[in-house]
């Protein structure tokens, strides 16, 4: 007789950490951040391109917010992580945990093992951040989620074209009934007809969705992967875009990152 072995969920990560989160819908609350390795996009603005093939080792914050890191190997055994983040979690200090990346989903048989096990184990609701292309993996986490941040990626801007799946992404967030919003980045480059057309893909699903408009975040030198310039909108395309997108759309609003502002990670 063939005995049976049980493969034990593992994960790829990058970090983990405590800090306020600087975009979108929880902007300024305090979340304990999971950074998962892996991306199967590559946006020209790309922020986090050292998360696109998963490190050999990742850094784990020993005390909430005291950038105190651990190193550790990965692959990480899904009862270690538990255990980080049961750490991190003092009395009263955060507000949710948000999952983010590179993208993942990219885990998500991961995800399916872990998230209801540290829900029930530290109360917190998950907040998912992600590029919205991928409702498949999206479908198996639905019943764990509490929030997500849908990227929706412009041509012009991040260089991806992924109009079908954002569709059927924000359609299965909404059927679910979990808090979703909109985050698109826009730079000098932003194509009006592409803005035009994401505000009736979002009204499609629910004109009270809120939509983010974020101003892209002009890279470092060191940061740049792509020779495609990336480069902040004017104040006065800013304000006709918004305008543009409240004709289909409830809630159009501009919010930079304001962790870079704050100098948090
Ligand atoms: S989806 Fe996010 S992590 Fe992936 S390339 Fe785009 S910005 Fe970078």
């Amino acid at each position: 007789m063939i005995a049976k072995t049980t493969v034990k969920p593992t994960a790829r990560l990058v970090e983990v950490f405590s800090a306020i989160q600087g975009e979108g819908l929880n902007v300024g609350t305090r979340q304990i951040f999971i950074r998962f390795g892996l991306c199967d996009l590559r946006c020209h603005f790309c922020d986090s391109a050292h998360t696109w093939d998963a490190p050999s080792r990742c850094k784990i914050e020993r005390s909430p917010g005291l950038r105190d890191f651990e190193i550790h190997s990965n692959p990480i055994p899904l009862a270690m992580l538990i255990k980080w983040v049961e750490r991190q979690n003092l009395p009263s200090l955060h507000d949710s945990i948000s999952l983010t990346g590179g993208e993942p989903l990219l885990h998500a048989p991961f995800l399916a093992q872990f998230l209801p096990e540290v829900r029930s184990l530290t109360n917190l609701p998950i907040y998912l951040e992600t590029g919205g292309h991928r409702p498949e993996q999206l479908a198996m986490l639905l019943p764990y989620l509490d929030t997500v941040g849908m990227d929706l990626k412009l041509p012009s801007v991040s260089g991806e074209s992924h109009w079908t799946e954002h569709k059927q992404f924000l359609q299965l967030c909404f059927d679910a009934n979990l808090e979703i919003f909109v985050k698109i980045i826009v730079s000098q480059r932003t194509d009006p007809g592409e803005l035009e057309r994401s505000a009736l893909l979002v009204s499609g699903v629910s004109q009270n969705i809120p939509l983010f408009l974020q101003p892209v975040t002009p890279l470092a030198d060191s940061e740049k992967f792509s020779q495609v310039p990336v480069l902040a909108p004017s104040p006065d395309q800013v304000l006709e875009w918004q305008a543009l997108m409240k004709r289909f759309v409830k809630q159009v609003r501009v919010i930079p990152q304001t962790h870079k502002m704050l100098k948090q990670l």
